[in-house]
């Protein structure tokens, strides 16, 4: 079985020559549930950039990214096909990232878009099993009655559930959450990791989830990497987390 993801010697400098990521080997297998937890600023949301392309590694050294078995960026250069890449990745982000003002459907549906041929997404060729495909994703995480709502007014767990369906739509082989439960009520919070559990659980989809709370990622993953100032200091399961290592990363 090949990884879902794997990083060889990625590191990241920012102007000012900080280090904002150093991290020798990390690996991913299909199927797994991995919190990357740290305190504000330790790199999370630059790791999780990092592996779609989003942002590039320093120039030189190894600094190889893989995910689902291709190469999206190595020595500080973006693969020329990260779009294609990108379609088997799945984001979740802590502010949803909907169009408000649309219904719920349709931003569900805009998860097809990067899985269809052009000429698919032109008016009257649209694939009608397509929404079909959409309210089963909206019925998986729970919300298929709000449908036709604007995305506006849904409740922040809502409309986080909502933009899991739209990349249960897209096709996602791996779902990146950036903080997803970081705007969230505790009861919002547990149906989204819940929703997050479940899929990964019931379809084999890797989910790589960072966030603030170790509780909620003892709670939820089997697996926990910390990060300290862009670096791996601890990753394992929940179990072998002590005192000491928490009181390293916060
Ligand atoms: P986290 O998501 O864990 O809070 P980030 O990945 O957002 O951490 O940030 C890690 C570090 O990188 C921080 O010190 C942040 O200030 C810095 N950083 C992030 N993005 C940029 C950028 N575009 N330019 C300069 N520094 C950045
Ligand atoms: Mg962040």
């Amino acid at each position: 079985m090949h990884p879902a993801i794997v990083i060889e010697a990625l590191e990241k400098t920012f102007q000012g020559n900080r280090r904002v990521l150093d991290i020798a080997s990390l690996t991913v297998m299909p199927g797994e549930m991995v919190a990357i937890i740290g305190a504000s600023g330790s790199g999370k949301s630059t790791l999780l950039r990092h592996l779609s392309g989003l942002a590039r590694a320093d120039r030189g050294g190894t600094n190889r990214i893989v995910v689902n078995g291709r190469c999206v960026q190595q020595r500080g250069h973006i693969a020329r096909d990260v779009r294609q890449i990108r379609a088997g990745i799945g984001f979740v982000f802590q502010q949803f990232n909907l169009v408000g003002r649309l219904p719920v459907l349709t931003n569900v549906l805009a998860g097809a878009l990067s899985r269809l041929p052009l000429w698919r997404t032109l008016p009257g060729w649209f694939p009608e099993c397509e929404q079909e495909r959409a309210h089963q994703a909206l019925k998986r995480v729970g919300i298929e009655e709000l449908s036709q709502q604007r995305a506006s007014t849904l409740s922040g767990g809502q409309q986080q559930r909502a933009a899991i369906a739209r990349a249960l739509v897209q096709g996602a082989q791996v779902i990146l959450a950036d903080e997803p439960i970081a705007s969230l009520d505790p009861e919002s919070s547990r149906r989204v990791m819940q929703t997050l559990a479940d899929l990964n659980r019931q379809d084999g989809i890797t989910v790589l989830v960072s966030l603030h709370q170790v509780d909620v990622a003892m709670q939820f993953c089997r697996r926990i990497v910390a990060l300290r100032h862009g670096r791996v200091v601890f990753d394992g399961a929940p179990s072998e987390l002590t005192t000491g290592v928490l009181s390293e990363v916060y």
